[in-house]
């Protein structure tokens, strides 16, 4: 008997029908691929099976299904809570399936359900082109997109799921879907938010919008500016363009040549502004934010592809995050939001982050499953940190920091940005009111909860 229980043959005979490879534990690949961001998640699956094709992905889930075995999904690996991975059971590992395809003259981009968003951004890039991706190039696309999906193009182009067009899919029979507005239409909707709960997406086709540069602004402060500088932050985005992204943030000031010596290392307080153009027209808008008197600054035009890269975090880290979505962030949560910077474990790459939503991200759809579209403010503690001694210190300066501000709370919370929060937190996810649905959506297509290593949707007849 192989690990996990299954015997030399069946193996064998599932190895035979692929065109990837299956990575069982004992083999030299096994730890690399069952790696995944989040440095506390150490799960030992009884097998990885690495996809190449729609095929080699029905023929693991149907195996899996048959033996009643655990099944994860696996993208990029950014999962905090590691649900990409799992002890025992069966990994489908999508890493194999990135190619992307772009039609420069339609404006969509065809992206394999492995490809993180390096894949995708360097692909549009020749032609001047980009959709709403994460804040860094690894995330992968399909945990982002399924879940949603922010980023520094959101308050422009709105989410990414307002940009999916179509959703290749196997389904927990194996079956292989095409799923749009005009097939499968309640699938594909539940599809804009309702994460890797009905299947293994091994395609998505993405609208595109022409970009051919953005304008990145890094501006920097002692920590003692901090609640001056996240009024302004909070006074400016209030009625700034569409076109402007970014946030607020504490972080360690790193070892770059535009940081003064004696900040390195330590604590600072610092605005990101991203603008959808050129940098003589984002300085015009940015002149609030410029006339603080900063003590640090970094501002370049350059391509999308390459912002994306800029603020790469580190894999290998230990990681806790939260989030909480905000109808307002006065004065007094400005207060408690930045005297709490000081309890985050310095120096790391930690950030103690506030994005701003509005624009397109609030003005898209109203029922797709993303409720938290409509908050103004996210307050989103994302700690990274590699002593495994400061872990109870890194978790609690998360929590706190979503407590501190929960008396602004929208209710709304997104998935992507916690790890398992429990069942409330799911619901308040997709939103109370669309749950039914999801859950009908469920029970037509994952009826035995196949899918269930991700943000849970019961499958609950109609
Ligand atoms: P995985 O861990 O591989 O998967 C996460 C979940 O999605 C699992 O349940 C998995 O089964 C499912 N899944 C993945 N791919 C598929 C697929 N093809 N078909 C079906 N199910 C699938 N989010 C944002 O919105 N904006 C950001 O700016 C942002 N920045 C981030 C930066 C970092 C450094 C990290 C670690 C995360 C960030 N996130 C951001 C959160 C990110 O969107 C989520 O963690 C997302 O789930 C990651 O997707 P993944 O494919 O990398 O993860």
């Amino acid at each position: 008997m192989t690990p996990g229980g299954m015997d030399g043959t069946a193996l064998a005979g599932l190895r035979e029908g692929l065109a990837g490879e299956v990575i069982v534990p004992g083999d030299p690949a096994y730890d690399e691929a069952r790696t995944i961001f989040n440095a506390m998640i150490d799960r030992r699956p009884a097998m990885i099976v690495q996809c190449e094709s729609q095929d080699d992905v029905s023929r693991a889930v149907a195996f899996g299904r048959d033996r009643g075995l655990r099944i994860a999904v696996r993208g990029g690996g950014h999962s905090v809570a590691g649900m990409s991975l799992c002890d025992d059971g069966l990994v489908i590992d999508l890493r194999r399936m990135r190619a992307v395809t772009v039609d420069p003259g339609a404006r969509v981009a065809r992206v394999g359900g492995g490809a993180v968003m390096r894949d995708l951004d360097r692909a549009t890039e020749p032609y001047e082109l980009a959709t709403t991706g994460g804040r860094v190039s690894t995330t992968g696309v399909g945990g982002f997109v399924l879940g949603g999906g922010t980023g520094w193009l959101d308050r422009a182009f709105g989410l990414a799921c307002d940009h999916l067009l179509s959703v290749d899919l196997v389904t927990a029979q194996g079956e292989a879907l095409h799923t749009s507005e005009d097939e499968h239409p309640e699938l594909f909707w539940a599809l804009h938010g309702g994460g890797g709960n009905f299947g293994v997406a091994t395609s998505f086709a993405l609208r595109l919008h022409p970009l051919p540069v953005v304008t990145a602004m890094l501006l920097m402060w002692r920590p003692g500016a901090g609640r001056h500088v996240a009024c302004a932050y909070r006074d400016f985005l209030e009625s700034a363009p569409d076109e402007i992204g970014g946030g607020l943030l504490y972080l360690t000031a790193p070892p770059e040549d535009f940081v003064p010596a004696d900040m390195v290392n330590k604590l600072a307080c610092a605005v990101i502004v991203t603008f959808t153009g050129r940098e003589q027209q984002a300085r015009s808008i940015a002149a609030p934010l410029l006339h603080l008197g900063h003590d640090a600054e970094m501002i370049t035009e350059l391509p999308y592809a390459d912002l994306q890269c800029m603020l790469d975090d580190p894999p290998g880290y230990r990681n806790y995050w939260s989030a909480e979505y905000l109808d307002a962030f006065p004065d007094p949560a400005v207060n408690l939001f930045c005297a709490r910077a000081t309890d985050m474990v310095i120096p790391s790459p930690s950030q103690h982050v506030l994005f701003p939503q509005g624009g397109a991200v609030a003005r898209g759809p109203a029922d797709y499953p993303v409720p938290w579209r409509r908050a103004p403010w996210i307050v989103h503690p994302f700690g990274l940190w590699e002593d495994p001694a400061d872990d109870d210190r890194a978790r609690r300066w998360a929590r706190a920091t979503r407590e501190d501000v929960r008396p602004w709370s929208s209710g709304a919370v997104y998935l992507n940005f916690i790890g398992a929060e429990g069942e409330d937190r799911v619901i308040a996810g997709f939103g109370p009111e669309n749950c039914q649905r999801l859950t009908e959506v469920k029970a037509r297509y994952d009826p035995d909860n196949v899918f269930r290593l991700n943000h849970n949707i019961k499958p609950r007849p109609a």
